[in-house]
């Protein structure tokens, strides 16, 4: 069971304007040298923050900003779950006196996003999303638009701070969009781009902990994002993550074209419409193609099926293994010994659950299959365990 959405909005709502906007612009205080009126606004959200959670989840760890970076690693690869805050994100700005400035929580659930709350308490915007429920601004359901603009009239969003000279320089001298910003607040930056407030985005790298909420708040609202490399955002690790926006489609495609060189199908996790796939699966062939979850053994249509034929991704209906390749191996899950070609799916090492085990993704799409073990029949000696929910049988 996730915590509840409401309890956690309601937690953080309340700490932030108790906390952090009591303390903004404090008439007869300034901010001292050593930042003691920015400190105090963090440390006691924070603290207040962390206090109450730990009451009410008491068996979830926090993954702090103060922690060794290989602890940080490890609570990231072995804890099933894990808080990710950050109490005040917009820190100069809040010393500077720009209302731009939010707190931020994530929750991750065996090394993926789950929850994710972005609030600014200056505008009272609760920004918040659950895997695979969607996205809410203030309740209200937050989805991104299709833009009437075109590259050269949009508005660009940009932190030059670690982007290479290079890429710098061209964007001066050649920018493809007409303006360009920066907010100076990472969380409330992927927050606005969810909320359709800019047409793109760049920022040349990223902590875990102003990427967090946000890589979910803009996937759950239907905004597409990568890195400059052309890889999903969110990564299990501590390492600073380059990230590209656009809620619309083809700007991200032309945004993707002029900064990397790439194609945008060519980019992890660009070439999936969330919403479509919502529409065109049940809800269990996309918890499970999506979130990785598992039918339960003996229950999927085709672990029984020995017509001839070939299984296809049930999402992007690439060819994934053959009959001439299936046999029962007693599971209760269709089994083949190998995929129809070699480079039909992905191969991602998988430490949930307290075991290592080796996942199979389409390679197409990402969507995911199941696994493989090394228990399989010859040739081979693999067994690829497969869902039939993200199957779809085609009779030869
Ligand atoms: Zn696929």
């Amino acid at each position: 069971m996730l915590p509840d959405l409401k309890t956690l909005e309601n937690l953080i709502r309340d700490v932030a304007q108790q906390e952090i906007l009591p303390r903004f612009n404090q008439v007869g205080f300034e901010v001292k040298d050593d930042g003691s009126l920015l400190t105090e606004a963090d440390l006691s959200a924070d603290k207040r923050i962390r206090q109450s959670l730990a009451e009410l989840y008491p068996a979830i760890t926090f993954l702090s900003e103060e922690m060794d970076l290989t602890v940080q690693e490890s609570l990231l690869q072995n804890s099933r779950h894990l808080w990710c805050l950050d109490p005040l994100d917009g820190t100069s700005n809040f010393a500077a006196g720009i209302p731009l400035f939010a707190t931020s929580l994530a929750l991750f659930v065996n090394g993926e996003v789950k929850i994710g709350i972005t609030y600014d308490p200056v505008r009272d915007e609760m920004f918040s999303a659950v895997k695979g429920q969607g996205a809410w601004l203030n309740g209200e359901d937050l989805l991104c638009k299709p833009s009437s603009f075109s590259l050269d009239k949009s508005i660009a969003i940009v932190d030059f701070k670690r982007l290479k000279p290079d890429l710098v320089q061209r964007l001066f001298s050649d920018a493809p969009y007409k303006s360009q910003r920066n907010l100076g607040s990472c969380v409330l930056e992927w927050a606005w781009m969810a909320a359709n407030r800019g047409h793109l985005y760049l920022h040349g790298g990223m902590k875990l902990w102003d990427l967090a909420a946000g890589t979910l708040i803009l996937e759950e609202a239907g905004g597409y994002a990568c890195t400059l490399e052309g890889e999903t955002v969110f990564r299990q690790a501590m390492q600073v993550r380059s990230v590209l926006i656009s809620p619309d489609k083809s700007l991200f495609a032309a945004w993707v074209l002029y900064l990397t060189g790439l194609k945008v199908d060519e980019t992890e996790g660009a070439n999936t419409d969330k919403h479509q796939l919502k529409q065109k699966l049940t809800e269990e062939e996309y918890k499970i193609t999506q979130e990785g979850a598992t039918e339960p053994a003996f229950t999927g249509k085709y672990y029984q099926n020995t017509e001839s034929g070939i299984y296809h991704c049930i999402c992007c209906e690439s060819a994934l293994f053959s009959s001439d390749e299936k046999y029962d191996s007693g599971s209760g899950w269709p089994s083949y010994w190998q995929p129809v070609t070699e480079d039909a799916v992905i191969e991602i090492t998988d430490s949930t659950h307290g075991m290592t085990r080796v996942e199979i993704r389409c390679a197409n799409c990402d969507a995911h299959l199941g696994h493989v073990f090394p228990d399989g029949p010859q040739p081979t000696g693999l067994r690829y365990c497969i869902n039939s929910a993200s199957l779809d049988f085609e009779k030869q």
